[in-house]
């Protein structure tokens, strides 16, 4: 890195103008002061599986309860609980619950095995675990060091309670004037998400209110909010409750503007297409993998889908030419990408999507959110790069991480000591101040001297009629070091050969980006949130 003077950086702003974050608040506190607890007649959260509704009262009353019943079972300020439970509104009142009290919520993936539970259980000293019956047998280790499991699903009439656990529902029948009033400063972490664990091991990272309310305010707060979700929305979520990005960033955001947050357990496309028409579904969240299963669809016709006005994706890349066939099976919908991670919360977000839309590309993952610099820095000797010149995406707010969890070094790697936060993304401004991703810095394909995005060979690839699925990686290579390797999902009944994948994209590239190989797979792996596991098949390689 070199000393280039800070203030001969180029740093790149929202358009939309600097707002007044109420960022001294405690979460719960500034999520729900909009609506006053009376509010007993906007549906708040509705459970997708069996129908049942919480308006905003119903929300704010229980989670108060559950907060007074865990404070009941010794959990004070400061100690963790884990959310090990699928997409659920007892997932949404556990996450509030918890940090209303001033304790610190961490989640998984309810998959996980009984190992990787415990590694992020040590990791984080949880002290309780809420979860549902059928993962309990993947706790008793940790039940047996004190760990306090309590079960959603206990005492109705299909599954009693298993051994030494507590009853969800007991907890919210909890007298919520029990609780003495938390105090909770700024400063104090509200969270420990995990990032998803796409280059390497998933990572703790300590978020804190300050950040946390920074983060959704940047978004939703202001006369003219960059995501404009109102009232009458209905935002239905299937993405992965357990990843930050639906617990933070969409349902925080749905709370805080009213809008109801309609859950499902997991996806399945025309269940969820089945949602949309039942429930008149205004937003719809998605990540990359749900859009190609939406655009390589035969049955989408079959369903009204005409209320959403809203599809956005967040996540991974998403490339022009999928954007554009998404916007041709939703002509009255504004599509639009989100672009974050779990260090740095929203980065940014289409400004399609604000109250006054301004006009937007395909392709682009929207503008540096408000309330924040961004700057994009050459990846070898750190000058910060004017517009239309790839480079490393940084970020800078008080919407960003406290650190690592139990990672000092770690820390201070990613966030310099001038506060910048390095994304690891590679990615430019253009002359509307729209951001492009190019790819991930970790993954791109060093060919000799040149620089091969997989992204864009897969987009490529994807456009092809015949290819269901795609993923590019890097093979060793004597002479370039590094070559593109195709790996690809035919679609049912295709004879698309080896060659024909090869002719269909070179002919599209320089030399240095063809495609030297093909592998034709099964499918593409995938992790739950919806990021291309492209170390899975490396290491196949
Ligand atoms: P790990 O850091 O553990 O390897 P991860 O980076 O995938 O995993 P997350 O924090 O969940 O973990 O994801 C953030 C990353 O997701 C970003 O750094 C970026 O690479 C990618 N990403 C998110 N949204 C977008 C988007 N709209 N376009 C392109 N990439 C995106
Ligand atoms: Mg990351």
């Amino acid at each position: 890195k070199t000393d280039q003077d800070p203030s001969q950086d180029f740093i790149f702003r929202s358009k939309l103008p600097d707002i007044s974050i109420p960022n001294h608040l405690p979460l719960t506190e500034y999520v729900f002061s909009g609506h006053r607890d009376g509010d007993s007649t906007t549906k708040c959260l509705i459970d997708g599986a069996t129908g049942r509704v919480f308006t905003y009262a119903d929300v704010q009353i229980t989670l108060r309860r559950i907060a007074a019943g865990i404070y009941g079972m010794g959990i004070r300020h400061g100690d963790t609980v884990m959310l090990l439970l699928p997409n659920s509104p007892e997932f949404a009142l556990s996450f509030l619950a918890v940090v209303h009290l001033g304790a610190v919520s961490t989640s998984a993936n309810p998959l996980f095995t009984q190992t990787e539970i415990a590694k992020q259980a040590k990791a984080s000293a949880v002290k309780m675990i809420i979860t549902k019956s059928c993962h309990v047998h993947k706790l008793t280790n940790l039940q047996q060091l004190g760990v306090v499991i309590v079960c959603v699903d206990d005492g109705n009439d299909v599954v009693s309670l298993a051994d030494g656990c507590v009853s969800f529902r007991e907890l919210t029948q909890a007298d919520e004037t029990k609780l003495p009033k938390p105090q909770i400063s700024p400063e104090d972490t509200v969270s420990i998400p995990y990032s998803s664990g796409t280059t390497g091991l998933p990572k703790g990272v300590m978020i804190t209110h300050k950040g946390l309310v920074t983060s959704i305010s940047q978004k939703v707060d202001g006369e003219n909010p960059n995501l404009n979700f109102t009232r009458d929305d209905v935002i239905i979520c299937f993405l992965p409750m357990f990843h930050t990005f639906t617990h933070s960033s969409l349902m925080l955001s749905a709370m805080r503007t009213g809008a109801a947050f309609l859950i499902l357990p997991r996806f399945e496309l025309n269940l969820v297409m089945e949602l949309i028409q039942r429930y008149k579904v205004t937003v719809v969240p998605v990540a990359p993998p749900v859009v190609l299963a939406f655009v390589k669809s035969l049955e989408t016709e079959k369903y009204d889908l005409s209320s959403v006005r809203m599809m956005l994706s967040g996540a991974a890349t998403l490339k022009k030419e999928l954007e554009d066939a998404v916007r041709l099976k939703l002509p009255n919908a504004i599509f639009g990408q989100s672009y974050g991670m779990t260090e740095a919360g929203t980065v940014a977000n289409s400004l399609a999507f604000a109250k006054s839309p301004f006009k937007t590309k395909s392709g682009s993952c929207g503008t540096v959110i408000r309330n924040a610099e961004m700057k994009v820095v050459d990846t070898i000797s750190g000058v910060s790069l004017p517009r239309n010149k790839p480079g490393e995406i940084c970020i800078r707010g008080d919407q960003l991480m406290k650190g690592y969890l139990n990672d000092p070094i770690a820390t201070v790697r990613t966030i310099d000591k001038d506060g910048w936060l390095h994304t690891g993304d590679i990615g430019f401004v253009d002359e509307d101040d729209e951001i492009f991703i190019v790819d991930r810095l970790k993954e791109l394909i060093k060919f000799k001297g040149y620089q091969v995005a997989p992204a864009e060979l897969e987009a490529l690839l994807i456009s092809h009629p015949c290819i269901k699925d795609a993923a590019v990686v890097a093979m060793k290579d004597e002479i370039a070091g590094e070559v593109p390797v195709a790996c690809v999902v035919k679609s049912e009944g295709s004879k698309l050969t080896e060659e024909d994948v090869k002719n269909y994209v070179n002919k599209q590239v320089v030399h240095y980006k063809r495609i030297k190989m093909v592998l034709f797979v099964k499918s593409i792996p995938k992790s739950a949130s919806g990021k291309l596991l492209r170390k899975v098949l490396r290491a196949k390689l």
